[in-house]
């Protein structure tokens, strides 16, 4: 059996995507300079009639005024995020309806008019136009206030009707709680965009971003670059190996080229590498990248992102004819999320030396080894060119990577970015309690034995145990009665049990604690219990040097360099066995919501990303 090794290259992105230059920031000095009256004036409409938000932001303005139009939009966020909730119903309140009875009177304010004609609201079919009457009556029925969404969305330039009405079906049936949050975020959002208006600001370089992620997830004719049977159904999944993952190689090989790479190649385990060549080939060099494969059903930036930031800030120096004192390599990591094969991290394993030949032996679903499936595209599948592979560690000065928080952290506090202190080290296990399964109506409270209350028992510890550790996670995330029924008393419980700290100390005594907790709760109940530990993975903290560059990096755009540890395991986890690293986190939409189609960044966000990682590189250029 045999494929074509490689497939024809994918058409070019449109140009329009790729600009010259690094457009400036706006200059905020009248605003600075104004008093109180002007201030607010200059701010009038950002928020929609809520003068209040920019006389508390010209209140708390920092001495020397707001360094940059994102320090300004952080703060405006602020004062909201520490309003009263009567304040912060009474703004959402201040909101029109979506093409609501304001917009046909045509009683909405210039910014509203500009948002809702730029959605195509104002040009809704009398289909759409009804379901959205239904939609507004149903969610205003609901919370009591009006469904707020910023239709010009992640890029800034407009939903669909469509993507409208989804998305208000989606969140009509959320918590109040979480509806009124999300509200706020959606009033932020819309907000930054007519910040960007007012200022003449236009996030280029994070527009680029966002449409390397739309074209490497579907093509121009709107085919998805994904594996069969999800393209078809419209969702992104891309595993080792496949057709698509192919074109995505393509696509980022081409990409690297018209960003001014010097050397662009797929390398024996189909990482995409390119090397942006320093003025100084001898002086440890920058890597970075991070993975374009995906989970099934997946999103549009994890891992992906990671890839996209390096690409355009690369593009932006190379059009400015700038070169960095070292080499930059750029790793787009062909494998991390072991979805194909048993095997995690196959890609960033290569480089560190840490490839297991026993891998190469791992079947897919279809029986097809791994070996078998490299060389089936054009890959030689051998230990020796895998080897071949793995970097020096003495040639490098570290690696950095930008990812998708994956979280709700950063979009709960308003930030765009977060700087990675540490990815949690985490220990799994699975288990079982056995008890006694009898007569759910005749035995006695006091009789029983019930494995199911065991294991409920032990999730409570871990929640508690979790909550007075800073940072820690502690998760039973499955609890099941194998067989079980209404009127028996559980004699068994299968559970798992998951847990995670920044430190290996905190980790560790967080397991300590567990084991001890479940043999005291076993004991009491008189059932016995088994524990198997299946992943036990080393916390990697941040190296102090890199992460202070991306804590100066995110301040230098008048950012708050705010700190967070990484749940989740990220390629940086396998670098940091043989070098420095540190990570940047940049904020998720929709809750921060991950491993989902609804996974998504704003263009701004993305621009930010892009700046900070220039930063990064001016600060390592120069230290
Ligand atoms: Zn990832």
């Amino acid at each position: 059996m045999s494929r074509p090794t490689m497939p024809p290259a994918l058409p070019t992105a449109p140009p329009a995507a790729l600009p010259p230059g690094l457009p400036p920031l706006p200059d905020l000095s009248a605003l600075n300079a104004a008093d109180l009256a002007g201030f607010v004036q200059q701010l009038a409409g950002i928020y929609e009639h809520s003068p209040w938000i920019a006389e508390r932001a010209w209140a708390q303005r920092p001495t020397g005024g707001y360094s940059s139009l994102a320090a300004l939009k952080v703060a405006l966020a602020a004062v909201v995020r520490e309003a009263s909730e009567a304040e912060q119903l009474g703004l959402i309140r201040a909101h029109p309806e979506l093409a609501g009875k304001a917009m046909v009177a045509r009683t909405l304010t210039a910014e509203s008019t500009n948002e809702q004609t730029t959605s195509g609201l104002t040009h809704c079919s009398p289909e759409e136009f009804a379901t959205l009457q239904r939609l507004n009556a149903d969610y205003n029925a609901r919370f009591g206030w009006p469904f707020i969404l910023a239709v010009r969305g992640p890029r800034g330039d407009g939903l669909t009707r469509q993507q409208i009405i989804d998305t208000f079906a989606r969140r009509l049936g959320g918590t109040p709680a979480f509806e009124r949050a999300e509200c706020l975020r959606n009033i932020h959002r819309i907000a930054e965009i007519r910040l960007n208006d007012r200022f003449g600001f236009d996030p280029v370089l994070g527009r680029q971003v966002w449409d390397c992620a739309e074209r490497l997830a579907r093509r121009p004719d709107g085919r998805w670059v994904s594996d069969p049977g999800f393209a078809e159904a419209g969702q992104l999944t891309v595993t080792y190996g496949t057709a698509a993952h192919q074109a995505c190689q393509q696509q980022l090989l081409l990409w690297m080229h018209e960003c001014g790479f010097d050397e662009v190649r797929i390398d024996a385990v189909g990482n995409v590498v390119g090397l942006y060549r320093g003025e100084d080939p001898t002086a440890p060099r920058l890597l970075t990248g991070s993975h374009f494969d995906t989970v099934r059903n997946g999103g549009r930036y994890d891992g992906r992102l990671g890839i996209f930031v390096p690409l355009v800030a690369v593009r932006a120096l190379w059009q400015a004819g700038r070169r960095l004192p070292f080499d930059l390599e750029v790793v787009a990591f062909a494998e991390e999320e072991g979805q194909r094969f048993a095997a995690t991290f196959l890609g960033s394993s290569a480089l560190t030396g840490q490839f297991n030949p026993a891998w190469l032996t791992q079947t897919d679903a279809q029986g097809i080894p791994l070996a078998q499936a490299m060389r089936e595209v054009g890959l030689p599948g051998t230990m020796a060119a895998i080897a071949a592979e793995a970097r020096d560690p003495t040639r490098y000065r570290g690696f950095v990577e930008v990812h998708i928080e994956q979280g709700p952290v950063l979009n709960q506090l308003d930030l765009p970015l977060g700087v990675v202190s540490a990815i949690n080290g985490s220990r799994r296990f699975t288990g079982e309690v056995l008890g006694t399964a009898c007569h759910a109506g005749t035995t006695p409270m006091d009789r029983r034995h019930d494995a199911a209350l065991a294991v409920a028992e032990l999730a409570l510890a871990v929640e508690a145990r979790a909550r007075r550790t800073p940072e820690a996670v502690g998760t039973v995330g499955i609890l099941e009665v194998p067989g079980g029924s209404i009127n028996v008393v559980p004699g068994r419980c299968r559970f798992s049990l998951d847990l995670r700290a920044p430190q290996n100390s905190a980790r560790d005594a967080m397991v300590d604690e567990a084991m001890a907790q479940l043999r005291t709760i076993c004991e009491r109940r008189g059932v016995s219990f088994q524990l198997t530990e299946t992943m036990s993975a080393a916390a990697a903290p941040s190296d102090g040097a890199l992460q202070a560059h991306w804590a100066a990096a995110v301040q230098a755009l008048g950012l708050p360099a705010f700190t967070l540890p990484s749940g989740a395991g990220h390629d940086a986890m396998k670098l940091h066995e043989v070098m420095p690293q540190a990570m940047l986190f940049v904020r998720g939409g929709n809750a921060g919501i991950s491993h989902n189609p609804l996974e998504t960044v704003t263009a701004d966000d993305g621009d930010l990303a892009v700046r900070a990682f220039l930063q990064l590189l001016a600060r390592l250029a120069t230290s």
